[in-house]
């Protein structure tokens, strides 16, 4: 029914894109390459449905994973608005659109379970970052020698972390970003998995598309670190830039 509603955006030009929710969409990268391309097809595989966009002459695809309550809007319509209990919409639902040239294809979803990636991950996504038991976490982490930065922002070891989030993550912990993963012992990974749950829990709870306080009021040059007030490193690590404190993230 969705892929059905959704099929009248194919041949709709994108113009716009608002990816700001970075629960919904945990690596808004690369959707924003995104704008000016076409929307060539609409599929479904499973309960996902992929919007394929061309754009210079390649295909990419978003997914559209609805969780439990998400739900598309083509243009203010629901395709299961008569289905849905209380039919209601609510703008502060509203945690991923596509603007195009004839209108908007919104993503509404009061509880945020919803999640939009892109299909390249789509064969080895790994188990949801926010979800994730103590034991799940240590044995996705286990055996890897990367950067433990590096580790949490890939999709295939959790599916949901984004850059910003995960210096959130290593700043509550204490954990330099660029340590191996192999390096950390238990108690570390304890508060890894902790901390994961507690800065996830929170954006759900403020709701609408806080990127994080790290986000907000430190990424910027000679901003303090919150627990000690060290003036806070910058790198490049796992590709992505990092901030850290260099005093207690060790
Ligand atoms: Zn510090």
């Amino acid at each position: 029914m969705f892929r059905r509603a959704s099929a009248a955006v194919i041949g709709w030009r994108i113009t716009g894109v608002d990816a700001d929710d970075p629960i919904v969409v945990p690596v808004p990268e690369f959707v924003h390459p995104l704008v000016g391309g076409w929307v060539v097809d609409v599929t479904r595989h499973g309960k996902v449905m992929g919007i394929v966009v061309r754009r210079q002459r390649r295909d990419e695809t978003i997914d559209v994973h609805f969780g439990m309550s998400g739900r598309v809007i083509v243009n203010g319509r629901s395709p299961i608005e008569e289905l849905a209990y209380g039919a209601s919409d609510d703008t502060r639902w509203h945690r991923f659109a596509l603007r195009f040239d004839r209108g908007t294809l919104v993503l509404s979803d009061p509880r945020r379970f919803a999640r939009v990636t892109s299909a390249r991950d789509r064969a080895d996504l790994g188990p949801d970052a926010w979800s994730i038991d103590r034991r799940t976490f240590r044995e996705r982490l286990s055996g890897r020698r990367t950067a433990v930065k590096a580790a949490l922002l890939d999709q295939s070891v959790l599916a949901g972390l984004g850059n910003m989030l995960v210096d959130e993550i290593l700043m509550k912990s204490g954990v330099d970003p660029r340590r191996s993963v192999a390096s950390l012992d238990e108690a570390t990974v304890t508060a890894l998995h902790r901390n994961t749950r507690a800065v996830l829990d929170r954006l759900w709870k403020r709701g609408g598309s806080h990127a994080g306080d790290l986000a907000v009021e430190l990424r910027r040059p000679g901003a303090g670190c919150p627990v000690d007030g060290t003036p806070l490193a910058r790198a490049n690590v796992g590709g992505r830039t990092t901030f850290w404190c260099p005093k207690h993230q060790v």
